[in-house]
């Protein structure tokens, strides 16, 4: 039984719902799924592709016969890894609890004549449905910090990682440059869920980004919990000034 938790664990969409966190993160994505990719461009400015982009590129090289991409939402990281990795991923399964994000991530994939490529699947990360060893590489891209348990997310993708495989977890942090972390701070508390609920209808999801994002263990901190969830050879790499992080970890 797993029973180490994280602050941010306990922050949830919907604070009088009463129900699961996971039950309300999946419900909160399938609601704004119709909005997500054009509030993502539109809130970070399309810097968002920037960021995934330089995450991906943690891979640059590497031999991918089969890639996961963990809560994949609409599919971005995974239409990105196979249209601009090189060597290419033979195939990728993107796995997400929103069936809302998936719908909208199988049209892009049909538009794009990449769904042979990639297979999108309803699934949870902290138990994922394939066997031990399974991928040579594993990304997440703002996702951890909507897990309902870090660490049992954390252990079951190291597990389905093959050995000598890497994972790229790509999340959000917080710049602690002055005068950039004010503007932050009021940018994530009031002038994106407000614009956020303005367009999506639902202001709870983008109040729940910036709760969740200053509860999220970052930088130092969750490469330790990294470390202590089994993964080799972690680092981090810091982007936009602080806004955003990327973390490695490889299974030895
Ligand atoms: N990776 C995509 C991207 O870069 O745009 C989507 C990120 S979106 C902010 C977070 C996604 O995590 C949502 O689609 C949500 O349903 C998914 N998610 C949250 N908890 C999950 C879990 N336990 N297992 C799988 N997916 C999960």
């Amino acid at each position: 039984m797993n029973t180490l938790k994280y602050e941010h664990d306990d922050i949830v969409p919907f604070e009088t719902s009463g129900k699961p966190k996971k039950e309300q993160v999946a419900e909160m994505f399938n609601e704004i799924a119709h909005r997500y990719d054009f509030l993502n461009r539109f809130l970070s400015a399309g810097i968002d592709i920037g960021w995934r982009k330089k995450a991906l590129s943690q891979l640059k090289g590497k031999q991918i016969d089969h890639m996961l991409d963990v809560a994949t939402g609409t599919a971005d990281v995974a239409i990105m890894a196979m249209e601009t990795l090189k060597p290419a991923p033979a195939r990728i399964t993107g796995i997400d609890i929103s069936d809302g994000m998936l719908d909208i991530g199988r049209k892009k994939l049909v538009s794009k004549s990449l769904n042979d490529r990639i297979t999108l699947e309803n699934g949870d990360s902290e138990a994922i449905k394939f066997p031990d060893n399974s991928f040579d590489a594993i990304t997440v891209a703002f996702g951890v910090r909507n897990f309902a348990n870090l660490k049992k997310g954390l252990e079951e993708m190291l597990r389905v990682l093959k050995p000598g495989g890497k994972a790229v977890i790509l999340e959000f942090s917080k710049p602690k440059i002055r005068g950039v972390k004010q503007l932050y701070d009021l940018y994530t508390r009031i002038i994106a869920p407000e614009a956020g609920g303005m367009i999506s209808g639902n202001k709870k999801a983008y109040k729940y980004l910036n709760d969740s994002i200053k509860a999220f263990p970052e930088g130092k901190r969750f490469l330790d919990i990294m470390q202590e969830a089994g993964y080799a050879d972690c680092y981090k790499k810091t982007l936009s000034l602080g806004i955003c992080t990327i973390y490695c970890g490889s299974k030895t």
